[in-house]
């Protein structure tokens, strides 16, 4: 099957790139008729203080259930949505939805929504996240937004002024992912950041590795020196837990407390919890 190209390369006919290609031009045909179709859904993770065990905040992470592909991962279907512009549309619904189920939580517990760069720079980006927040009634400071370092990689204005005008509203924002990119220490100072997300792939190896661990120590001192907290994602095990807390870390999330679940179970969970820490009297309140 080989052949040669334009440039005298030869190239490998590759059956399963083209199946991959026809995959990603599935998704993108129907991602556009799955919101439609009600096939997407809001799961939320909760996000824990590693001291008392109490829920701070949930993530809200982006679910697709396709009829007949079964569960499709963000990962597989959030870049397309970036590529094709279809993330617009999808980042307000997000946040919408987001918004909307935090609202019928406890007012000591935060939303947390990931954005994707093409959302900060969409015109009137701020404005449609006030607007989500108004019709939700949810107060601006139980929302966070986390973003990754790449969108604040070609310093833009936009970037700076959809932040420090949310920011001003009452808008909290997360570093996510911290560790995997450039992890430039000075957008810790130039954007209003309250918290960094170390990324799980430095939590895997806390234990294991004693790099991981000088890592996160040195993070989490520097986080509490700018008075930031740090999260630690993708906590599994309870060794794991310790380790992350032991070097510093005041937030934890990952499989260890819960994966990510429907919003009526989100709603559960903090009822329980209530139970739990403050009596039954106040549990259903
Ligand atoms: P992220 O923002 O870093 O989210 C954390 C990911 O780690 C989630 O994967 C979560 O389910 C997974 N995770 C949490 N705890 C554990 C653990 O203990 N072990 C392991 N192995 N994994 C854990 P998910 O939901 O598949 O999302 C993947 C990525 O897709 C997210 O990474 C985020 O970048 C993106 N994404 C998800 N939802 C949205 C969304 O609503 N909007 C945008 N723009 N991106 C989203
Ligand atoms: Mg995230
Ligand atoms: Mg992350
Ligand atoms: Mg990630």
């Amino acid at each position: 099957h080989a052949k040669v190209n334009g440039r005298n390369q030869i190239s490998f006919y590759d059956p399963s790139m083209s199946r991959n290609l026809v995959r990603r031009r599935e998704i993108e045909a129907e991602l556009r008729l799955a919101l439609q179709r009600d096939e997407l859904s809001i799961f939320f993770q909760p996000i824990v203080d590693l001291s008392t065990g109490r829920i701070r905040a949930f993530e809200a992470l982006v679910r697709w259930f396709h009829p007949v592909k079964g569960e499709l991962r963000p990962d597989e279907f959030i870049p397309v949505a970036e590529e094709t512009g279809a993330i617009i549309t999808l980042g307000n619904w997000i946040t919408a939805q987001a918004a909307r189920a935090a609202a019928q939580w406890p007012d000591d517990v935060t939303v947390a929504v990931n954005l994707s760069p093409l959302q900060i720079k969409a015109p009137g980006a701020a404005m449609g996240i006030l607007n989500a927040l108004r019709e939700a009634r949810l107060p601006a400071h139980r929302l966070e937004l986390e973003i990754t370092e790449t969108v604040l990689l070609d310093h833009s204005k936009q970037t700076e002024d959809f932040m420090a005008e949310l920011s001003a509203a009452g808008v909290r924002f997360a570093l996510d992912d911290f560790g995997t990119g450039y992890s430039s220490l000075g957008y810790l100072n130039k954007y209003p950041f309250g918290k960094i997300k170390v990324d799980r792939s430095f939590v895997s190896g806390v234990n294991a590795g004693k790099k991981s661990d000088a890592i996160i120590r040195a993070v989490s001192g520097m986080a509490s020196t700018l008075d930031m907290q740090i999260v630690a994602e993708g906590l599994e095990t309870i060794e794991q837990v310790q380790a992350v807390q032991a070097a510093g870390c005041t937030l934890g999330q990952g499989y260890y407390f819960s994966r990510a679940v429907p919003d009526y179970l989100a709603g559960m969970l903090l009822a329980r919890e209530r139970e739990r820490l403050d009596g039954p009297k106040r549990a259903i309140a």
